[in-house]
């Protein structure tokens, strides 16, 4: 809707700095200074070898008259085979042009790779966390069962959570929201906050409701029973009273069951986590069926930074995560190399290094084959350009290589190493 010329009131409640949205932010930019910075070994390099070089076929001139007995023609014309020999070119650009075809070849697959640095890292993960909801899990949920402790009818339950979850962009609110058939009326409700990783205050009817999970009516001083059905339980009170639950079911994503199989067997992944805000026993039921090393529940999103932290500090690999929320955000920017959904929040997907477009997990398989590919033709163009270039240095210094066998080490090598880049482009099915 767009408002042409009529009134709107704004209440601040909070200064921004103080906002959850805020604090997200600032946890995001904070985790993303301590990321590492891939060294760029061979822009180094060629700072160091270009003067090196240049001088030694300086010196091939000034010294080799007097010490080799040559003349000075043949001093001159080995320090120009030197030099031809010498340039660095194909290492410039074979290097970056492996990481780009790298790249081009995620694109291809569906994987947004937001620099080649992250496509280095990706080859050396070792452990991966993720997030249960809308990352292992479609989000979608269903309503299975409706716990009443009040005088209420379950309708008027069910209309006030949904009242509550409107504004929200969480995939338990738009869930709740599409199975009530009902048109609920937004004038009803006067004020919503938004806690993440816990649920929603909202000014409903002039009554304040709380909806969300159990440590979010525990907080308010609302004492309330674990539920103990099976699913994700959002927990409903008006005023200070517990009035009942809804307990939600959420399905996997498709091919998502065989993810941890597939990773560590094919692929070195040594350990997988999963992180979720969800109750310990519906994150168990998702470990039952995919075999994580470790799971993490009622977590908040600073919890979750937490945890990536230390699983940084206890492993030599590198870590990733893969999220899709707004509360993911901040550790999708601490870890090593966060990878989010396409589906995921903006957010999310600003803080990310790796996006997945088709929101299925199990394209990390694919995007982790790439980047292990890449760096495998990365150190063969590296290794083959040096072993060549030494052996005809030192041919040309010592005048036993002809001009062509220079010009083979310079644009020779340079086409070599370029078409050994393009075989990235052909990434072999797995059988997944
Ligand atoms: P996850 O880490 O699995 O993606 P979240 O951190 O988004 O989950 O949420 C953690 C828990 O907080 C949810 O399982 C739910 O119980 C509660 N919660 C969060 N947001 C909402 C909401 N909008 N409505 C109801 N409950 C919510
Ligand atoms: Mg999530």
């Amino acid at each position: 809707m767009i408002n042409f010329g009529g009134k709107i009131e704004v209440k601040v409640s909070k200064k921004y700095k103080d906002s959850t949205a805020s604090e997200i932010l600032k946890l995001t930019t904070m985790a993303r200074d301590k990321k590492s910075k891939t060294e760029n070994f061979i822009t180094r390099f060629s700072k160091v070898y270009t003067p090196i070089v240049i001088i030694v076929a300086v010196l091939i001139i000034a010294t080799f008259p007097f010490i080799l007995r040559i003349s000075l023609r043949e001093a001159l014309s080995r320090a120009f085979m030197f030099l031809v020999a010498s340039c660095p070119c194909s290492l410039v650009i074979s290097v970056p042009l492996s990481f780009f075809v790298g790249i081009g070849t995620c694109s291809k697959n569906g994987i947004v790779v937001k620099g080649s640095n992250f496509l280095d890292l990706l080859s050396n993960v070792e452990t991966i966390a993720f997030d249960k909801t809308g990352t292992i899990t479609d989000g979608v949920f269903k309503i299975i069962k409706i716990n009443n402790v009040s005088n209420l009818k379950d309708e008027d339950i069910l209309e006030y959570i949904g009242l509550a979850e409107l504004m929200s962009n969480h995939h338990i609110a738009k869930s709740i929201n599409n199975s009530i058939s009902k048109h609920l009326d937004k004038k009803r409700v006067k004020r919503h906050v938004e806690i993440a990783g816990k649920g929603i205050v909202a000014l409903i009817d002039e009554k304040e409701v709380t909806v969300g999970n159990k440590a979010l009516l525990n907080e308010k001083g609302i004492n309330v029973e674990e539920n103990e059905d099976e699913g994700t339980t959002v927990y409903l009170a008006i005023g200070n009273k517990y009035v009942g639950n809804i307990v939600l079911s959420d399905v996997l994503k498709r091919d998502v069951e065989k993810i941890n199989y597939h990773l560590k067997k094919k692929f070195g992944i040594k350990r997988s986590v999963l992180l979720t805000g969800d109750k310990e026993d519906v994150a168990k039921q998702v470990q039952n069926r995919l075999q994580f090393d470790e799971i993490y529940a009622d977590l908040l999103p600073k919890d979750k930074v937490e945890i990536v932290n230390k699983l940084k500090e206890n492993s030599k690999g590198k870590i990733a995560f893969v999220g899709d929320g707004i509360n993911d955000s901040p550790v999708l920017a601490s870890a090593d190399i966060g990878i989010s959904m396409g589906s995921g929040s903006d957010i999310a997907i600003n803080a990310a290094d790796l996006i997945l477009l088709s929101n299925q997990p199990i394209k990390l398989i694919k995007a982790i084959q790439i980047s292990k590919k890449t760096k495998r033709i990365v150190t063969e163009n590296i290794t083959f350009v040096l072993c060549v270039k030494i052996v005809v240095l030192l041919l040309s210094a010592l005048g036993i290589s002809k001009m062509w066998e220079a010009i083979f080490a310079d644009v020779g090598v340079s086409l070599i190493a370029i078409l050994n880049a393009f075989r990235i482009f052909k990434i072999k099915e797995k059988n997944i």
